[in-house]
């Protein structure tokens, strides 16, 4: 019950943000619940970024650890990452043609990867 206890406690809070030099690729950041949002460290000012995966921390909050994990992976492999309704929701800030293609815009040119 005390791990049960603790495991709820860490939902609740807000996310740790770590700024690391290393995030899988193609990807900018990750969140990756329970323990924080990862993001490299070139786009540390870069807000919008921020703001896509504390929709992701709240997804988490709202559907629980292993929920979100589970949806996650479910969308991801019946829509693919450009489709799935949970990146669609975390990129509010987009323009409609790029909240659907993603990869394109962000992973795929040259102007914001390595
Ligand atoms: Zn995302």
């Amino acid at each position: 019950m005390p791990f049960l206890f603790k495991l709820i406690q860490v939902k609740m809070r807000q996310p740790k943000i770590y700024y690391i030099r290393w995030v899988l690729p193609p990807y900018r950041a990750m969140t990756i619940p329970p323990f924080g949002i990862f993001i490299k460290k070139r786009y540390r000012d870069n807000q919008k970024i921020l703001n896509h995966d504390m929709v992701h921390w709240k997804q988490y909050q709202k559907m629980g650890l292993f929920m979100f994990y589970f949806r996650y992976f479910k969308q991801f492999f019946v829509y693919g990452y450009d489709k799935m309704p949970m990146e669609i929701e975390a990129r509010y800030e987009e323009d409609r043609y790029t909240k659907k293609h993603y990869s394109e815009v962000y992973h795929n040119s040259n102007k914001n990867s390595i």
